[in-house]
């Protein structure tokens, strides 16, 4: 399977390349997030996960997942995705 890139990013396709992949991980309908313990959503890694508010700073500063695939360009959101070592996924 091809990488996603800029060109053929969509929000469909990071969300679906994200969600299989924790549930898979832990095989769980409510996994947690292995650094803090909240539930594990497409959202918590994307936006709330104190974990990766350093990452995420330099890329963007949104409240929703609605918000981040709005106005956030497909750029910043894969070298978000890229700087946290999930690029793999998509
Ligand atoms: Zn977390």
């Amino acid at each position: 399977m091809q990488g996603m890139t800029a060109e053929n990013f969509t929000p469909q396709r990071c969300r679906n390349s994200l969600i299989p992949y924790y549930h898979l991980e832990w095989n769980d309908l409510a996994p947690e997030c292995s650094h803090c313990y909240c539930a594990l959503t497409v959202a918590h890694v994307l936006l709330e996960c104190n974990h990766y508010n350093v990452v995420r700073q330099r890329y963007f500063n949104v409240s929703s997942l609605h918000e981040l695939f709005e106005a956030v360009s497909a750029q910043n959101i894969l070298g978000f995705i890229r700087d946290i070592g999930l690029y793999r996924l998509l």
